[in-house]
């Protein structure tokens, strides 16, 4: 399908609605040949024949027409103008979703600036076309015909005078929109790298900020206003080099009108009347021939927009349910990996992990940072494809499963925490928002959230801002974790929850997780021992690889690099990680 067919898709639905709009405005272009022909038979026949009686009627006409192209207009307007919102609401929804169903690779390359602006400035263009460009076109050429049509009806030897021009008038529309294309294009991705700009820099204010590093980011804001400015004007300087070309066709073909037409009348080769009409027409011809070049832009800003839109709707994930994708009871929580490889570019991350967990099991994953550990959640939950090996979720490749069933039956505390700008409560019933409160206060409890969430402003109702703003390290890894487990899942992922609360806290939360631990098999990433000691399997990761499996005494016996991390005064993997790269 072409971007052009896609966008067809959506206004499909408006068809007839728009077909009798453009009915409305063909009626109201038709109408506008009447009152300068009116105005003509003012002169001829009410000041120049005497009918005096004629002036009211003419004099109704003339406002009765008037009256009625204005409702028609209105009524056009307002059918466009809807039927453009309309559009764009099916549009907008039908991107939004595809956005939703994108995997983490689509997110890594896509720079969020990008993807605002196709849901804003390129969604702004195609409504701008359906409400506006649409009739404009179709209204000017109508009018362009019916003047050309007139002129040469009332008369042939004024009008071949006057058409004279014309080609001079077009010639310069094309050579003002062919020069002014890359000035329009230069703008709008000075736009869209203004845009991108100001997002980073908002959303990472507080880094900007830890670093005192305002006037450097407002010297590269200034870079990029002054850039887009200079895009601005540039395209001004061109554009504007043309109103005074346009200006004097415009006004010579008033002169010609004037000029041969006042002969004309002089030589009473025509009524005076005759050359009002024609006046009256004057505007019809050369208003389409300005308008063209504008609207041309705004054809082309439209087609790139589509085509950006569409470009991005049809992004495929790499990411595919198969055809009829298994979809079972509850998920038990039995996995399996099989000599997993993971490469992502041409880097291998992940090599050969092989390991069987039963469903109810606590799983510990521990290694230095940068070792692979969240890497192997991610296939897990299948955010990425292994590139060798298969993980299997109670006997049933991930690769064979229905991707919201998987995801349904795994609850994710995330290394990098993020929470909605909602309450509390909101944000950890996020997964099942028509849980009761009990079953909230049940899983903040078990987090270890509860008491502090209480001495809160509002408690649960408390508005936490953007990202989870306003609130500690620990107490948003607390009300991340509380969202995994309200879940209710069979597979429960925390990837270093607990890494910003303290020990107390941490193993407070570790005895009520224990709890739960018969219900579903728990995975826990950490760095440091403490956190993982009492797990039924524990994988110890370096560089990608499992270098030591088993549980904490069998490790210990094994006097190898878990051995050596635990006796180390703070039990974690990256102070033994530099330690050895300082060895070596
Ligand atoms: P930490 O303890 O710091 O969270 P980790 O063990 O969880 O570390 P991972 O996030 O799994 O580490 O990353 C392992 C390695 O893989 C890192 O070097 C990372 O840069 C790389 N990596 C992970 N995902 C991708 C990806 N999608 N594309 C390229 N490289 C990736
Ligand atoms: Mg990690």
């Amino acid at each position: 399908m072409s971007a052009m067919q896609w966008f067809y898709t959506f206004v499909k639905k408006y068809k007839y609605r728009l077909l009798c709009a453009l009915l409305l405005v063909t009626i109201t272009s038709v109408l506008a040949i009447i009152n300068p022909y009116v105005s003509g038979m003012l002169i001829d026949e009410v000041i120049e024949g005497g009918k005096h009686s004629l002036l009211p009627k003419l004099i109704v006409i003339l406002i009765g027409i008037t009256v009625v192209r204005s409702i028609l207009r209105y009524l056009f307007l307002m059918i466009f103008e809807k039927s453009s919102q309309g559009v764009l609401y099916s549009m907008r929804d039908a991107l939004y979703k595809r956005l939703l169903e994108q995997d983490f690779q689509f997110y890594n390359k896509n720079r969020t600036g990008d993807l605002m602006s196709r849901q804003t400035g390129d969604m702004d263009a195609i409504r701008h076309f359906v409400a506006y460009v649409i009739y404009a076109i179709y209204e000017n050429v109508i009018l362009f015909i019916i003047a050309l049509v007139m002129i040469f009806t009332v008369d042939v030897r004024l009008a071949l005078c006057m058409v004279i021009v014309l080609p001079f008038t077009a010639l310069t529309t094309y050579f003002q929109m062919k020069n002014i294309k890359p000035a329009f294009h230069k703008i709008r991705n000075q736009f869209s790298s203004l845009n991108t700009f100001a997002q980073e820099n908002i959303s990472g204010n507080r880094v900007v900020k830890a670093f005192a590093k305002e006037d450097f980011e407002i010297e590269k804001f200034d870079k990029e206003n002054d850039a887009y400015r200079a895009a601005e004007l540039g395209a001004t300087a061109i554009w504007t080099k043309y109103i005074p070309i346009f200006e004097f066709f415009s006004n010579l073909l008033y002169a010609i009108l004037m000029l041969v037409g006042g002969i004309m009348v002089v030589n009473k080769q025509m009524t005076l009347g005759n050359l009002f009409t024609i006046n009256g027409y004057l505007w019809m011809l050369n208003n389409p021939l300005r308008m063209a070049g504008w609207l041309t832009n705004d054809v082309q800003r439209f087609v790139t927009s589509v085509e950006k839109i569409y470009s991005t709707f049809c992004e495929e994930p790499d990411i595919k349910e198969p055809e009829g994708a298994y979809k079972g009871k509850r998920v038990k929580g039995n996995i399996e990996f099989r000599h997993v490889n993971y490469k992502a570019e041409d880097d291998v991350i992940l090599k050969d992990i092989d390991f069987t967990v039963k469903s109810g099991q606590t799983v510990g994953i521990i290694g230095a940072t940068g070792s692979g550990k969240s890497t192997i959640m991610n296939l897990l939950c299948r955010f990425y494809d292994v590139t060798k090996g298969e993980v299997c979720i109670d006997g049933v490749n991930v690769k064979d499963m229905d991707l919201h069933y998987l995801r349904d039956h795994i609850g994710m505390a995330m290394q990098d925490v993020f929470l909605f700008s909602d309450t509390v409560e909101g944000n950890i019933a996020y997964g099942r928002p028509n849980c009761t409160f009990e079953e909230v206060e049940r899983v903040a409890k078990i987090a270890n959230a509860h008491d502090f969430i209480l001495k809160m402003p509002e408690g649960y109702d408390t508005i936490v801002g953007e990202r989870g703003v306003g609130l500690s390290g620990g107490q948003k890894q607390r009300i991340s974790l509380a969202r995994a487990l309200l879940k209710n899942p069979s597979i429960v992922i925390l990837d270093d929850t607990t890494s910003a609360v303290d020990m107390e806290t941490e193993s407070q939360i570790q005895e009520a997780l224990g709890n739960l631990a018969d219900e579903r098999t728990v995975f826990v990433i950490a760095h440091r021992i403490s956190s993982i000691k009492d797990a039924d399997l524990i994988l110890v990761l370096d560089n990608g690889r499992i270098v030591e499996s088993g549980n904490h005494d069998s490790l210990l016996d094994k006097k190898g690099y878990y051995y050596t991390v635990f006796n180390h005064q703070y039990g974690e993997f990256d102070t033994i990680a530099s330690m050895k790269e300082g060895i070596k």
